[in-house]
């Protein structure tokens, strides 16, 4: 493997954790598409069941998955990385392996909403006991901790309101209890927030969004900071069986290279949207990391290397308005996810939290005006002209 640690992104986002196969040479990783691996001789056997190197089952590493998990592994400056089969998974290994009876979790209000739900109606079965607070204000997660809390878990940027959350000071927090830190860092990518850096002891994220940025595959991943949180992870993680198929780790591969050319693409149609749609009459107002209107802009610039591609905004005439914008769009696709190159775009209020109880829904800060927009790599007048002839019909 390259000793590319200290080159520049770009360069990392490529080579990262990959070597040209060494039974044939080939540059792009072969899809080792097999669920078992033979040994020399028993002795072999034995000693690959010991921990020596050396595949055994597939479930246990494959060749393709491992060179995914280096790669993202080193992109978030961990120690180890463990493939899932969905963005879930990798939200249910870190839970599983941390959580049980008798313990609590403090986690962000906005929670990506299946790992909320999950916590509120399933883990409560086993004894797990969980608070969502605002943690936008550090204050909130400090009151919030108590001596069982093992997990403080955040997401920032939050979705979709777009607050963020100050890592450091909620890492401080965390330690002094006696929690780990985990960060759902789907929304930023490692190209733009690495949180292990930022004292968090675990990263993980929906590979379905940024990483694989192509809107064709289903993928999660966990990254540990030490090998003392990975081996725990990693037991979970076998024995549960939500691992990674061969073929789809391929797939994010191939995606995640391109991760850095995407993301500067979206990124700057993104936040040319953002100060377009901020002057506009129609828009009452605009929710971009990016743009110095957004009330942490400050806190976004200490901790990301840019705003992303998702933004929010709000137009006037309420929850009819923002129908009418996403029902007559062109471009803009409506669909649910981000981080893919075509642009999608929803509308919360009228689709993804009508069965939210309204004043649950507000106090999230998910007002019926709010559309939220996933910025893709489109020419970006054609992105702006479409949302300029929306607009004009409400
Ligand atoms: C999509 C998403 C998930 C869940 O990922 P899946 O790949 O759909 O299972 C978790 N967290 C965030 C922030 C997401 O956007």
């Amino acid at each position: 493997m390259k000793d590319i640690g200290k080159k520049g992104m770009m360069t990392r986002i490529i080579h990262a954790g990959q070597h040209a196969d060494p039974a044939t040479g080939a540059v792009s990783t072969p899809i080792y598409q097999t669920s078992t691996f033979a040994f020399r001789d028993a002795d072999h056997g034995a000693a690959c069941f010991r921990g020596e190197p050396g595949y055994k089952y597939t479930r246990l590493g494959n060749p393709t998955t491992e060179a995914l998990e280096h790669n993202i592994a080193e992109l978030e400056h961990g120690c180890g990385a463990l493939a899932a089969a969905s963005g879930m998974a990798a939200v249910n290994m870190v839970y599983l392996a941390f959580l049980g009876q008798g313990t609590h979790i403090v986690a962000t209000d906005a929670l990506y909403g299946p790992s909320r739900m999950i916590l509120e109606s399933e883990y409560v079965r086993f004894g797990v006991a969980s608070t969502f607070v605002d943690s936008s204000d550090p204050k909130n997660v400090a009151a919030a901790m108590r001596p069982d809390t093992k997990l403080v878990y955040l997401e920032t940027p939050a979705n979709p309101t777009l607050k963020l959350t100050d890592l450091e000071a909620c890492a401080e927090i965390a330690h002094k209890g006696g929690a780990l830190v985990v960060v759902d860092n789907t929304f930023a990518s490692p190209y733009l927030q690495n949180p292990l850096l930022q004292g968090a002891d675990i990263v993980l994220h929906s590979m379905t969004k940024f990483i694989n940025g192509h809107t064709d595959v289903v993928a999660g991943i966990v990254v540990a900071k030490d090998p003392e949180i990975y081996a725990r992870l990693r037991k979970v993680h076998f024995n549960f069986g939500g691992t990674m198929d061969p073929h789809q780790a391929w797939l994010v591969l191939r995606g995640v290279k391109t991760l850095g050319l995407r993301m500067d693409r979206a990124q700057d149609n993104a936040m040319k949207l953002g100060a377009y749609l901020e002057k506009h009459p129609k828009v009452a107002w605009v929710r971009y990391p990016g743009l110095e209107s957004h009330p942490q802009y400050a806190l976004g610039k200490r901790q990301m290397r840019g705003g992303g591609a998702v933004l929010s905004f709000g137009v006037k005439g309420g929850l009819e308005a923002g129908k009418t914008v996403i029902n007559n769009v062109e471009i803009a696709t409506l669909a649910v996810s981000l981080g893919g190159v075509e642009t999608l775009i929803e509308h919360p209020a009228s689709m993804t939290h009508t069965g939210v109880p309204i004043a649950d829904r507000l106090a999230a800060g998910i007002s019926d005006d709010l559309v939220r927009l996933a910025v893709g790599c489109e020419s970006y007048e054609d992105l702006e002209a479409d949302l300029a002839r929306v607009l004009e019909m409400i």
